[in-house]
């Protein structure tokens, strides 16, 4: 089988640009002992991705240049000489945005039988959904109740972040960067406010959907945003950092929240946390947003780009909302 294959060629100074990737195709050869042959069916694209193209230290090494980009990836056991793992058989992988590869048999890890698409297991299923699970209940100790406040919600961890907090019974307040965005959170997903951050004073629009402070603001986006969010917390407020997306193109460092201080009289906890520091709420998680999917009180939705040479596009629609929901690439033999 030849795999198809996106490989960095560049360091984005900035915004990633098509010219940053290259496609190659590579000859698969046949599984030895132990390993298995794979296709992909679907690609993740990430923004921790944007990180991981500069050439700096970090909690995870930078990509290699001319190499292939590695994350999550969805596939089909095509052949096996691994006793136990079976052609057809759906397996979670880390070798990123190829067509195709042989492994080790316990370099994959077997999905069972499908509780939900295939694709869903990048999303809502997967990693994202995790993080958004773990900030919620572990980084910032959510109670049934609270008003939330989730910046970046339309996305793969927003939206399902703002979901898990209604099921909680929260209030919650939610942003994104369009019209049609603001309506999905509001008519789709049950957001009992949501505005575009486009529109300007970021601290009266969340005022107008938290008119009494917020208890866990679960940041997607820093910046400004984060900013925003601060000024709004109120008393024994948590703030779960997940993510900076507006700062991981930046050039210069961008000036840091000008109001903490604010957070002091306040007694406010900002814990900033990746979905790994919480590996021990994994089977938690499984149990509840299989469950909460199963019996219709979550849904999800994804944005598919086609084919592996729209890989790169793909990712960088995450720095221009492109993307409603998890932002995956279909290959050519996917379903
Ligand atoms: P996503 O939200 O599905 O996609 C990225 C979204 O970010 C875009 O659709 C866009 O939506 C928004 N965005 C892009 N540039 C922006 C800007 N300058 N200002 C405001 N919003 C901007 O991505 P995701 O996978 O769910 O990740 C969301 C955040 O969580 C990211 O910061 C990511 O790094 C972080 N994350 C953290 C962990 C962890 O372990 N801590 C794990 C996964 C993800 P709009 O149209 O709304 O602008």
């Amino acid at each position: 089988m030849k795999s198809r294959e996106v490989q960095l060629v560049s360091r984005p100074p900035g915004m990633p640009t098509r010219e940053n990737f290259r496609v190659v195709e590579k000859d698969l050869g046949y599984p030895g002992p132990g390993e298995v042959l794979v296709r992909n069916l679907f690609l993740s694209v990430d923004p921790y991705m944007r990180g991981r193209m500069r050439d700096r230290k970090s909690y995870v090494a930078p990509f290699g240049l001319e190499r292939t980009m590695t994350g999550g990836a969805v596939g089909q056991i095509v052949e096996s000489q691994v006793p136990g793992l079976f052609p057809g058989e759906h397996v979670l992988s880390d070798f990123g945005w190829r067509e195709g590869f042989c492994c080790a048999g316990d370099e994959v890890t077997p999905l069972g039988e499908l509780q939900a698409s295939p694709s869903a297991y990048l999303g809502v299923m997967g990693m994202p959904g995790m993080t958004a699970y773990t900030g919620l209940f572990g980084a910032a100790s959510l109670k049934d109740g609270e008003t939330v406040f989730v910046s970046g919600a339309a996305g793969a961890v927003g939206s399902i972040a703002g979901q898990i907090a209604k099921i909680k019974g929260c209030r919650v307040v939610g942003t994104a960067g369009s019209a049609e965005k603001v309506r999905y959170l509001v008519d789709d997903l049950g957001f009992d406010h949501a505005f575009d951050y486009h529109d300007g004073d970021l601290r009266r629009q969340i005022r107008d959907g938290a008119p009494e402070g917020v208890d866990v603001f679960f940041d997607n986006v820093g910046g400004e945003l984060l900013q925003a969010g601060i000024g709004a917390m109120r008393e024994s407020g948590r703030i779960a950092l997940c993510g900076a997306i507006s700062m991981y193109n930046d050039t210069e460092p961008a000036p840091g929240p000008t109001n903490l201080p604010r957070t002091i009289g306040l007694g406010i906890n900002i814990r900033g946390f990746l979905v790994r520091h919480y590996r021990h709420m994994r089977d938690d998680f499984l149990r509840d947003v299989g469950g909460w999917l199963i019996d219709g009180q979550l849904t999800y939705r994804e944005t598919v780009f086609e084919g592996i040479e729209s890989t790169p596009d793909a990712f960088i629609g995450l720095f221009t909302g492109a993307n409603i929901g998890k932002m995956v690439v279909r290959l050519d033999e996917g379903d």
